[in-house]
């Protein structure tokens, strides 16, 4: 898809959907484990044009091209290595459980990862779970006995697969065509009007209100606030019971079942909060500034460290490193990225080429500073930190 074709809001149709910030050459591929350091440097890249719609509020990368992401590389965004986030997906899948009664059902879940939170839900309800994923490494995880993985994007010939409840985590923000996506999705539940749906996608508030400029990626081509998300499921044709910002406000997640009649596009954005929406516009106008600051900020204090002989590591292997080093100058001063997950150990990060190890070597690294990409681990690194007698000074992105 070229800039030409996504001129108009994906969301809404509309051609007020204007460019307020750039950040050109983004690594395409973060969540892709790089086997050298030359291969991570050399790794594509894009451009982020990041546009808003003054219509429906929807935030966007005018500038993605769905061609140069391959989500068939050996890919690994699994979260589940944490133990707070294995808490949130156990306390999501007993909650949806309880609440819609998923007991004996089918569980469909677009973009299932490892399968780890279709297996869960799959044990908690004695469900049957199918789910749906390129990326995904049979045998990598241990599965519900109940549960088969399909190495495939969803598709419209998948909605013969029909689920009571179908979940989709963290994969909305990477589709570039998302009402058709969800246009597709209701089509696949109109035999079973009593089916829910599940979705959960990254809170775009942090990114422009609390300027987690981090959580910029190429594969995230939208970006999504309470108000646009609901306004782009109620005109889908989708009734919304609840939307909650869960993980410490950093998700946003949607229950929604199909509604007993379609809104057009045009009545449901009399449907959007514009108050909410004005919120969005004011945090875009501002963002390219707050952008160029937060770079500067950080480059000035790696560089600082740099001279002062300090040895510094990130701690954390995902996405918001990946840019959050491409991103910041002196980012070379980072020698080390520490990740718990034995998957990425041994990985190079995408752009920069800094090698990704195990907690226990920082040992004998004895680093400095730790530096810590999202707060919801904080206190979770530090008690690690505490165990192998590192005192460094801990600085929260
Ligand atoms: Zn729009």
């Amino acid at each position: 898809m070229s800039r030409e074709s996504s001129a108009n809001c994906p969301s809404c149709g509309s051609n007020s959907y204007e460019v307020f910030a750039e950040l050109p050459e983004m690594p395409v591929h973060v969540g892709v484990l790089w086997e050298s350091p030359d291969a991570a440097r050399a790794s594509r890249r894009g451009d982020v044009a990041l546009a808003f719609c003054r219509s429906c509020g929807f935030v966007g990368n005018r500038a993605f091209d769905p061609a140069r992401v391959d989500y068939g590389l050996r890919y690994d965004n699994a979260l589940h290595f944490s133990p707070t986030f294995r808490d949130y997906e156990r306390h999501t899948a007993e909650r949806l459980v309880e609440r819609y009664d998923v007991r004996g059902r089918r569980v469909a879940e677009i973009g299932c990862g490892s399968g780890h939170f279709l297996s869960l839900i799959c044990e908690l309800g004695a469900n049957r779970g199918i789910g749906f994923d390129p990326s995904h490494e049979p045998g990598a995880e241990e599965l519900a006995k109940e549960v088969r993985i399909l190495r495939e994007y969803y598709a419209e010939d998948h909605a013969e697969h029909e689920a009571d409840l179908v979940c989709c985590r963290h994969v909305l923000e990477h589709i570039p065509a998302p009402r058709e996506f969800l246009d597709m999705v209701r089509r696949s539940l109109e035999n079973n009007r009593d089916a829910v749906v599940y979705f959960e996608v990254p809170n775009a508030l942090l990114v422009f209100r609390d300027l987690s400029i981090w959580d910029v990626i190429y594969e995230h081509c939208n970006y999504f606030a309470a108000p646009t998300l609901d306004s782009l499921f109620r005109s889908s044709g989708f009734e919304v019971v609840d939307l909650q910002e869960p993980y410490e406000g950093q998700f946003l997640s949607i229950e929604a079942r199909l509604a007993p009649e379609r809104i057009g596009v045009r009545a449901s954005q009399g449907g959007v909060d514009r108050d909410a929406l004005g919120e969005v516009a004011d945090l875009v106008a501002r963002f390219a500034n707050h952008v160029q600051q937060k770079r500067e900020e950080w480059s000035d204090r790696l560089a600082s460290f740099a001279r002062a002989g300090s040895k510094s590591v990130i701690w954390g292997g995902g996405a918001k490193t990946v840019s959050f080093l491409n991103l910041v100058e002196a980012g070379d001063s980072i020698e080390w990225v520490v990740d718990i997950n034995p998957g990425k150990q041994g990985s190079f990060i995408a752009g920069t080429g800094q090698p990704v190890v195990a907690p226990d070597r920082l040992a004998e690294i004895a680093p400095d500073v730790v530096v810590v990409m999202n707060p919801v681990y904080r206190r979770e690194i530090e008690s690690q930190l505490h165990e192998m007698g590192l005192t460094p000074e801990i600085l929260v992105v």
